[in-house]
């Protein structure tokens, strides 16, 4: 960091030690140029998000939202609410720690139906045919066929996102 006194560019960190109770860690540093000492602060920053809609349209990202548009898929649906608040924590976790400061609504959109379709099928379609617009028939095909993977995973008891079979096939989400 550079020095505020002769904006030398190399100071040097003296001491590192954690305070206010562990959020932040406070630096002493010194300028090796002009001797000058002061002290930084590093804290945790979760990033204010802004999400492009697809009019191009920017809007601050909503946590809430996205809670009501995924409550929506899954209304009535033997769903426990804890995994839904867990889907939902995550998602907003992946977008915060992704880098960057917008995120496009179809990028969220993908995150979700990932999510719902570990979930619930029914609220997976229900998600999808909203989000992806459609108007064919053909649409829910397509989408129905991704449902099954066409590939046999193996069972396993342990895996919290494995999905119910649907027509007769087992569909499973690939491990992340
Ligand atoms: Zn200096």
């Amino acid at each position: 960091m550079r020095c505020p006194y002769c904006g030398g560019p190399d100071t040097q960190v003296k001491d590192s030690r954690p305070s206010e109770d562990s959020a932040a860690i406070r630096r002493r540093r010194v300028c090796p140029d002009c001797g000058g000492r002061f002290t930084t602060f590093e804290r945790v920053q979760l990033r204010e998000l802004v999400v492009v809609k697809r009019s191009g349209k920017r809007v601050p990202f909503d946590r809430d939202k996205l809670e009501r548009s995924i409550d929506v898929a899954v209304r009535k649906r033997p769903v426990d609410p804890e995994r839904i608040e867990r889907l939902v924590s995550g998602i907003t976790r992946q977008l915060e720690s992704s880098g960057e400061g917008e995120v496009a609504s179809e990028a969220i959109g993908e995150l979700v139906m990932e999510g719902l379709k570990g979930l619930d099928d029914v609220a997976y379609v229900r998600f999808a045919s909203v989000y992806k617009n459609f108007r064919e028939a053909s649409d829910f095909k397509a989408l129905l066929g991704t449902l099954g993977g066409g590939q046999e995973l193996p069972p396993d008891e342990a895996a919290p996102d494995t999905v119910t079979p649907i027509r007769g096939k087992r569909a499973a989400r690939p491990r992340q």
